[in-house]
C-alpha cells in the first residue's frame, strides 16, 4: 500500500514526498480511508506510529476543496500537553505547507496576548491543551459554531491528567453534526465509556 492507493491528493503527497515519508504507516492505512469518507473513528495507536498523520492527512484532505467558513475554526484537536499540542501543530504545517490552510496552536502556561493576536487572523484547524481553550471560549475570544471535526488525542492521558471533566465541558459546546475521531494508547473501561459517549457508530483502527 503506498499513499497514492489511499487517494490522496497530488499537494498532499508533494508534501508526504518533501518530508521523506514513503509510505503509510499501520495506523495510516487503517485511519486514513474512514476518516477521507467523514466516518467516526475510533484508534488505538501509541506515539511513535504515526498516529498524528492518520488523523492530520485525511483532515486536510477533507478541508482542502471547502470554500465555505476560510479562516474559521472548522477542526478542533483537543491534547493533554503543551508538547503535544506543539508537535501536532507542526505536522499539520508540514503536510498543508501547499494547501490554503492555517494551523493554530494554543495552550496553558504562557501570556494570552500573542495566541488572542493569531486567532484574530484566522485559523482553519485549531490545536489546543483543554484549559486554554476553556479561558478563550468563555471570554467569547473563540467561538466553535463552524465545527466539523473534533479530534480527541491521547484520551486516556487527559484522564490520568484530571482532565477529562474539562473536556465534557468542550464536548458541550461543539455543535452536535460533527465527526468524531477519538485517539488512545489504551482501553480502559473509563476511556471506552468516553469514546462511546463521543463517537456514532466508529470505526475501529487498532496497531
Ligand atoms: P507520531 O506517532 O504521530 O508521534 O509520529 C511519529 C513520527 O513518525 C513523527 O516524527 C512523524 O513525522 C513520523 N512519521 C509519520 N508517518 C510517517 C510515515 N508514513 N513514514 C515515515 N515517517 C512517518
Amino acid at each position: 500500500m503506498n499513499f497514492e492507493q489511499l487517494g490522496l491528493i497530488k499537494p498532499i503527497l508533494d508534501a508526504l514526498k518533501t518530508q521523506g515519508y514513503e509510505q503509510p504507516t499501520p495506523i495510516q492505512e487503517k485511519a486514513i480511508p474512514p476518516i477521507l469518507q467523514g466516518k467516526d473513528l475510533l484508534g488505538s495507536a501509541q506515539t511513535g506510529t504515526g498516529k498524528t498523520a492518520a488523523f492530520a492527512i485525511p483532515i486536510l484532505q477533507n478541508l482542502s476543496d471547502k470554500q465555505q467558513f476560510r479562516n474559521q475554526i472548522k477542526v478542533l484537536i483537543l491534547t493533554p500537553t503543551r508538547e503535544l499540542a506543539i508537535q501536532i501543530d507542526e505536522n499539520f504545517k508540514a503536510y498543508s505547507k501547499n494547501l490554503k490552510l492555517k494551523s493554530l496552536v494554543i495552550f496553558g502556561g504562557v501570556k494570552q496576548h500573542q495566541q488572542e493576536q493569531d486567532l484574530k487572523k484566522g485559523v482553519d484547524i485549531l490545536i489546543a491543551t483543554p484549559g486554554r481553550l476553556l479561558d478563550f471560549i468563555s471570554q467569547g475570544i473563540i467561538k466553535l459554531h463552524h465545527l466539523e471535526i473534533f479530534v480527541l488525542d491521547e484520551a486516556d492521558r487527559m484522564l490520568d491528567m484530571g482532565f477529562v471533566h474539562d473536556v465534557k465541558r468542550i464536548l458541550k459546546l461543539l455543535p452536535a453534526k460533527r465527526q468524531n475521531l477519538f485517539f488512545s494508547a489504551t482501553m480502559p473501561k473509563e476511556i471506552a465509556k468516553l469514546a462511546s459517549e463521543i463517537l456514532i457508530n466508529p470505526v475501529k483502527a487498532e496497531v
